[in-house]
């Protein structure tokens, strides 16, 4: 593995020596926004939704003999964490080829590429061609995707097993829409495993010491 850095998509950054199977990714810290993003949103709005600073956090990561990579560009342009089905076709002027399914992310407008920004306001005043979504999907989440699924594979084939710790933030305080309720102070380091279904219990649970 060798270090990454494409300006404007995405970066990597490989320790010099890989003593452990470890691979982090942000996904949302990316601030530069392609000049041909053309959206009519209030810029300041638009960038509440990156998890800005989140790869720095980890940047000790390769030290410590880990991979760590992520993207130069906003979430709000083309979202790596979502797939290429949440796809909203309302955006889209002509007919799209590729397969769709029904998301609740993009029905809420935050789909693969997001209708909305975070006051829920409408990010163009156009519809988006054909050309320029193929273009964020081959440029910016392919690429992501590919240099990540490498990332995983030579970590894989290097200790026969990885573990993958996909970095995000979220505000320091809950919100209306939180579960649980306003105005609740969060935790510092949340492992999220997406209800049980993104790894093993034994990774995420602190167990008590065993006794004896
Ligand atoms: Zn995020």
């Amino acid at each position: 593995m060798h270090d990454i850095d494409r300006t404007g998509i995405l970066f990597l950054k490989t320790p010099v020596s890989n003593s452990v199977p470890l691979v982090l990714d942000s996904p949302h810290s990316g601030t530069t926004y392609p000049d041909d993003f053309d959206h009519v949103s209030d810029f300041t709005v638009l960038r509440r939704a990156e998890d800005t600073y989140v790869h720095e956090l980890y940047d000790c990561a390769p030290r410590y003999g880990a991979v760590l990579m992520g993207a130069h560009f906003p979430r709000s342009y083309i979202d790596v964490n979502r797939s290429l089905e949440e796809i909203d076709l309302s955006m889209i002027d002509g007919n799209w080829e590729g397969p769709v399914v029904s998301s609740e992310k993009a029905d809420a407008g935050i789909g693969l590429i997001w209708r909305v920004n975070q006051n829920n306001e409408n990010l163009y005043d156009r519809k988006l061609s054909i050309e320029e979504v193929r273009h964020r999907i081959l440029t910016y989440w392919q690429a992501y995707h590919e240099t990540l699924k490498n990332s995983l594979e030579e970590t894989h084939t290097r200790f026969g097993k990885y573990v993958h710790i996909n970095c995000h933030s979220m505000p320091e305080i809950s919100n209306e829409s939180s579960k649980e309720g306003p105005g609740v102070r969060r935790a510092e380091f949340v492992l999220g495993d997406r209800h049980g279904t993104t790894c093993d219990p034994d990774l995420v649970i602190e167990r008590p010491p065993k006794e004896g």
